[in-house]
């Protein structure tokens, strides 16, 4: 049983449903049960996967891209190297042992910070990381000021969106409240709020869901903000959608399957929830950056020459270890799956031209 549910039926009983956002973030977050604060969900035996932990090109592609961006930059050092939520710190270690052989200066000038809330996770990037001279934050704010490369994969998908519901033809905070009678949680339509949905989605039909993500927006605007007072580029890398739309997107992750209830396991379950580009993309120009994009991983991957690498690696393996960097690479980038789900959005400093794997 879910360590967090008691603790939830109380706040719920003491204070009423808890927007979407707040249940999200205590599912997640939960300084004692939240879902990545007690474990590693990460890998083959997890509960899901990520693009550094199927293949080592992932990182090392994208070191390419730190390096010629920070080219364009005018190879400012020292500079901050972030990275949010690092995960099992396999595509930061993965990403500084390529800087050191490709963009040496670069890996010599480069601050290292992990934005990191879990102390699980924290341990694992520690180790992946312990020959690297690296910070630990737990917010972006701790990060001082400066020239920045910043990277985040599979990061803001995880922060908590909030949900509106049309209802009776006006649209609603969409609340989590406990059943009593059911004894579980349930959705329920809270009281009307409205202005908050967009004029391009305001007359969806009855029953339609909204999401935005707060949280994600005043990070971006922070990210923006830092770009446009000294040089930097950063880049987001996640699924989601291109344009702003109506959508329940909010989804449990259990070993490698979509749950299909996202209130069944709260604290036992990830919890995810698309990413929109367009509002990460308006809240990075509003803090002052430049966005490019979004574009697939699978053409960024491409344009960063993720397949003469593989050929490179290929010819000093065995076959064995050729056929598995093969398979890698192709779910990196192949069309069926993560090259044409996940998206990549660049943010630049205002007056830095097109970051690699971008246009204008
Ligand atoms: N980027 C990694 C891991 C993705 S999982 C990879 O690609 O493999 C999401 C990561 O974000 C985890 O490390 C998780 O602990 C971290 N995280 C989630 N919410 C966070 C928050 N609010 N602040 C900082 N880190 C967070």
């Amino acid at each position: 049983m879910s360590a967090l549910l008691p603790f939830l039926r109380r706040l719920i009983a003491a204070q009423g449903p808890l927007s979407v956002a707040a249940y999200m973030a205590l599912a997640l977050g939960h300084p004692r049960h939240g879902y990545y604060m007690t474990r590693d969900p990460l890998g083959a035996r997890g509960d899901f996967t990520t693009a550094p932990e199927i293949s080592q090109l992932f990182g090392e592609s994208l070191a390419v891209w730190c390096a010629l961006a920070w080219e364009a930059m005018g190879r400012p050092a020292p500079l901050n190297l972030v990275e949010l939520g690092p995960g099992r710190g396999t595509l930061m270690a993965d990403l500084l042992r390529t800087l050191d052989r490709v963009a040496p200066d670069l890996a010599r000038a480069a601050h290292i910070h992990l934005v990191e809330t879990s102390p699980v996770l924290r341990a694992k990037q520690e180790s992946a990381l312990s020959a690297r001279n690296a910070a630990w934050q737990e917010t972006l704010a701790r990060v001082p000021p400066g020239p920045l490369l910043l990277i985040g994969n599979e990061f803001f998908d995880a922060l908590p969106v909030q949900q509106f519901i049309r209802d009776g033809g006006v649209w609603r905070e969409r609340r989590v409240d406990w059943d009593a009678a059911a004894e579980r949680l349930v959705f329920v339509a809270g009281p009307p709020l409205p202005g908050l949905v967009p004029a391009a989605v305001a007359d969806a039909p009855d029953g339609s869901v909204y999401e935005t993500n707060p949280v994600a927006a005043a990070l971006a605007e922070e990210i923006g903000a830092r770009l446009a007072a000294a040089p930097g580029a950063a880049l987001v890398i996640d699924y989601g959608r291109r344009r702003t739309a109506t959508g329940d997107t909010l989804a449990a992750i259990q070993g490698g399957r979509k749950d299909a209830d996202p209130l069944a396991a709260p604290g036992e379950a990830d919890l995810t929830a698309h990413v929109d580009f367009a509002a990460l993309a308006a809240a990075f120009a509003k803090g002052g950056a430049r966005c490019r994009g979004p574009t697939t991983q699978g053409e960024l991957l491409r344009a960063l020459g993720i397949e003469t690498r593989l050929a490179a690696l290929r010819e000093r393996a065995t076959p064995a270890q050729a056929a598995a960097l093969e398979r890698g690479a192709r779910r990196l980038i192949g069309p069926e799956g993560m090259g044409t789900l996940f998206l990549a959005l660049a943010a630049t400093s205002p007056d830095l031209p097109a970051p690699p794997g971008f246009a204008d």
